[in-house]
């Protein structure tokens, strides 16, 4: 075990090391591409919305997936300027669809815990893209992820605050894996809560992920927010999200992450088809 584990652990330090040093300049060679996620309405299977995931082209290794790479930004530095060009990419896309004259669309972005503890700064930057791009604040919504946000409850309820005064919205993701409590759940400025696919995940089979999702359905009507189930793969998971009641889905299903090409096809396409 032991003569294994040695040579592993500096492969994986080393890879890492690598792995950091490309993706400081992934951003300058044109390396990092966004794919489009559709949100869709359930009761219709109308695409209402998009959800901006940036991957990164590698030269070697191919597409890779943000969850590996986005954490190793954050831990370096390298997210605010990173998070600054998928803004701005997004905005830029997404406006262009309107102008085409495209069903309008919910654009959805993603933002770190990094970016949103410089309340100043992120403003600042969407304030900057939107006029840029003459986009319309209200149809932007910044996803942030319950977890990150509970490492400092009040300086986030601050930087929503500022975004909300511009009137962009606040998505919490990854709802229900973030242990947050629900006092704080509701000062939150939030539009719209994203329910972890953990729980939409065994809708069809397990009655406990079933109660979840009908109670997060419930606290968020209460509470003034939309609510998305993320993760929908199976189509046994449409009936008792119907049930429950919950507007909005996400998910393989309905279309994984795609390119802005396929995306706009996608838009074109009937919704019930
Ligand atoms: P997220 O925002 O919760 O995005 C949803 C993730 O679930 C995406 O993974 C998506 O591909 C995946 N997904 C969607 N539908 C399904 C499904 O039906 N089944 C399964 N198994 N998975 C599904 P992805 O693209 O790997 O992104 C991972 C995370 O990386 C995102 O989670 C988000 O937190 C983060 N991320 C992505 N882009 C950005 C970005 O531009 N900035 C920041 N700060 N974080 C980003
Ligand atoms: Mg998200
Ligand atoms: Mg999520």
């Amino acid at each position: 075990v032991h003569l294994r584990f040695l040579p592993d652990m500096e492969e994986s330090v080393t890879r890492r090391f690598a792995l950091l040093n490309e993706l400081r300049l992934a951003q300058e060679l044109g390396q990092l591409v966004l794919l489009y996620q559709p949100i869709i309405e359930l009761r219709t299977r109308a695409v209402v919305g998009a959800e901006a995931l940036v991957y990164w082209d590698h030269p070697r290794h191919g597409r890779i997936t943000p969850a590996t790479f986005i954490p190793v930004a954050e831990e370096h530095g390298l997210i605010e300027s990173l998070g600054e060009w998928v803004l701005d990419e997004a905005v830029r896309q997404s406006a262009t669809w309107r102008a085409r004259g495209l069903q309008p669309l919910r654009l959805a972005v993603n933002v770190s815990c990094a970016q949103f503890r410089d309340a100043s700064r992120l403003r600042g930057a969407v304030d900057r893209v939107l006029r840029r791009h003459g986009y319309p604040a209200h149809e932007l919504e910044l996803e942030i992820t319950e977890r990150q946000i509970m490492r400092d409850p009040q300086s986030s309820v601050d930087t929503m605050l500022a975004l909300s005064d511009l009137g962009v919205a606040m998505a919490l993701d990854d709802f229900g894996t973030g242990y947050s409590s629900l006092s704080h759940l509701r000062e939150f400025p939030l539009r719209k809560l994203k329910i972890d696919r953990s729980f939409t995940d065994q809708i069809d089979r397990d009655p406990g992920g079933l109660a979840i999702v009908r109670a997060v359905v419930e606290l968020g009507r209460n509470l003034g927010m939309q609510v998305v189930a993320e993760g929908v793969e199976r189509e046994a998971q449409v009936a008792p999200l119907l049930a429950c009641d919950c507007a909005q889905v996400q998910g393989f299903l309905f279309g994984a992450p795609m390119s802005a090409a396929d995306f706009e096809r996608r838009l074109l396409r009937p919704a019930l088809a």
